[in-house]
């Protein structure tokens, strides 16, 4: 059997109009003979009836809180919307299918209600589905733990649901459907030219979606690279075939030159603040151990940190920068608070070692007069930090002078 995942997104399935080009993705691959594995998202973006953001909004609306427990369940509720929706829609075309929450399709997962990791997947419903239906319909985003209870994946999670699903039934490809026409070299709402790229490998696209690039989640990338399984990023709304993500030696027989490039794309996180901690007029001993422990203990996540014998530079997201502050004030601290900062990423696996890359950051942001508020690199990404007025400005700025829209 020829199995194919195909995943659609939150856009993909927001319209009747949409759902037909859904559709028509379907018939052809029913025509290559493929049997389907389709992977749903909640239908729409914020302010559409059943999407994820909306059923959140719900529990905002009412002005009261929700536990873990019940929000999830709240949430697996648009996935399955969206499930049912595709269903009828297969019927009335005289396609067969049938519908899978996660846990029926064998999603097992830890108890970690909002962001569980998958345990395992034992799919033998899935399979045994495949055999009298052409498509097995799988809603995203959601799992099963050990007690029995819903639980979801963290946002964006129905990409992992794919993969991960794709992996356990070793499916030939995840096509993963949303509203652009594949991984570009920016995000195409904020850089106009940006560039879809017809291959990536595994770790450029891993990194990118790490440092912000949702076209995709970090973490279904991850599986797909473990189980060594293709993925298509493509639009639901054209034909092309999008960005194939696979090993680079994947690549090689279809085009040469393909991982020789510098620089494979720009990424941002909106939304950080800078923290910086110095000692007070006597030396503090232990300060960086103690501010991260403090940060550790009140499970704030802390990032691009920097550690030097005259103090720590480190940022949170901005939501977390109120209580990181009132902990950091508590233990007797004075730290320097720079809210409404974004983190700039310059990704590529051909940046290691090769001179002049920072020189171009450097002078790409200068140029617009944009001020650097702290830096780092690793051997395949470069950051800046720098105000949240300047992102813009400064991803434009960074694709042009690498000359990414070529
Ligand atoms: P879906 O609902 O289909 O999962 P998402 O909104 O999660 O869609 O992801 C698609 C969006 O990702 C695009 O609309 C685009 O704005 C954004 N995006 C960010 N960075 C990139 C990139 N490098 N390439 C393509 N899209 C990107
Ligand atoms: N519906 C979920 C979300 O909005 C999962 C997904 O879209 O991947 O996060
Ligand atoms: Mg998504």
């Amino acid at each position: 059997m020829h199995i194919m995942v195909q995943k659609f997104g939150g856009t993909s399935l927001s319209s009747p109009e949409a759902r037909e080009h859904v559709l028509s993705h379907i018939r052809r691959e029913l025509d290559n003979d493929y049997r389907l594995v389709i992977v749903v998202s909640a239908m729409g973006r914020r302010g559409d009836p059943y999407a994820t953001d909306t059923l959140l909004d719900l529990i905002e609306q009412t002005g009261g809180s929700l536990s873990p427990r019940e929000q999830d369940l709240l949430l697996c509720c648009g996935e399955i919307i969206s499930a049912s929706t595709l269903s009828s829609l297969l019927h009335r075309e005289g396609i067969s299918s049938t519908v899978l929450t996660g846990a029926q399709a064998g999603f097992r997962t830890d108890s970690h209600f909002g962001n569980a990791r998958i345990l395992d997947i034992v799919p033998s419903r899935v399979l045994e589905e495949l055999e009298y239906n052409e498509v097995v319909i799988v809603t995203g985003f959601q799992g099963q733990n050990l007690d029995g209870e819903f639980t979801t994946l963290g946002r964006g999670g129905s990409d992992t649901s794919a993969t991960a699903l794709g992996a356990a039934l070793r499916a030939e490809m995840v096509d993963i459907y949303t509203d652009v026409n594949g991984i570009l070299t920016a995000d195409p709402r904020i850089v106009e030219d940006a560039r879809a790229l017809p291959y990536v490998s595994y770790a450029e696209i891993c990194n990118m979606a790490h440092q912000g690039a949702k076209v995709i989640h970090p973490r279904a990338v991850e599986i797909a690279m473990q189980a060594g399984i293709p993925i298509r990023v493509r639009s639901t709304f054209a034909q092309g075939e999008g960005t194939l993500v696979a090993n680079p030696e994947g690549f090689r027989d279809v085009q040469s030159g393909v991982v020789d490039r510098y620089v494979t794309g720009i990424a941002y996180v909106g939304n950080v603040t800078q923290i910086t901690v110095q000692p007070a007029e006597q030396q503090e001993a232990n300060l960086q151990l103690k501010v991260f422990k403090a940060m550790a203990e009140n499970a704030i996540s802390v990032d691009f940190i920097n550690v030097t014998p005259s103090g720590v530079v480190y940022t949170v997201f901005d939501c977390d920068a109120v209580q990181a502050s009132a902990v950091l004030e508590e233990m007797g601290f004075r730290p320097r608070i720079l809210t409404g900062c974004a983190k700039v990423s310059v990704i590529g696996g051909g940046i290691n070692g090769v001179p002049g890359i920072m020189a171009k950051i450097v002078e790409a942001l200068t140029e617009q007069g944009i001020q650097i508020l702290q830096s780092a690199d690793s051997n395949t990404t470069i950051w800046v930090l720098v105000n949240k007025e300047d992102m813009v400005q400064a991803l434009r700025a960074l694709h042009t002078k690498f000359e990414l829209a070529h």
